[in-house]
């Protein structure tokens, strides 16, 4: 038994679609829903995926601290290359380009910054 999470009755098993559905098959089954749902592709992360997500939450926390840690030697310089790594896999997974140009930004500029401070 579960209960539906649109009408709110308890139903036995085989009125769901599947062990995760949350909506029962007479409630999913209204003419505007599937309207709805053909909208809706239904799918899961990959194992990349979710490591990706993983390591591009971590990449955007030094992303979000380097501002704060560039007046101490420069040392916020060197956590942007690390967010960036980190966060790159994420956004190449998503094949969202216009932040992976971004971070590539990121990584030549600072790059660059790092090595005017410690060579010239
Ligand atoms: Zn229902």
């Amino acid at each position: 038994m579960r209960r539906c999470n649109v009408c709110g009755r308890e139903k036995v098993d085989k009125k769901f679609k599947h062990r995760n559905k949350k909506t029962c098959l007479s409630c999913e089954t209204i003419w505007w829903r599937q309207v709805l749902r053909s909208m809706v592709k239904e799918r899961q992360l990959t194992p990349v995926e979710r490591l990706a997500n993983r390591s591009g939450y971590m990449g955007s926390a030094f992303l979000m601290l380097s501002p704060y840690l560039l007046p101490f030697d420069g040392l916020g310089a060197y956590t942007y290359l690390v967010g960036a790594i980190l966060s790159m896999p994420q956004v190449w997974v998503a094949k969202q380009w216009n932040i992976v140009a971004l971070n590539f930004n990121l990584l030549v500029g600072y790059g660059i910054y790092i090595y005017k401070m410690t060579i010239g």
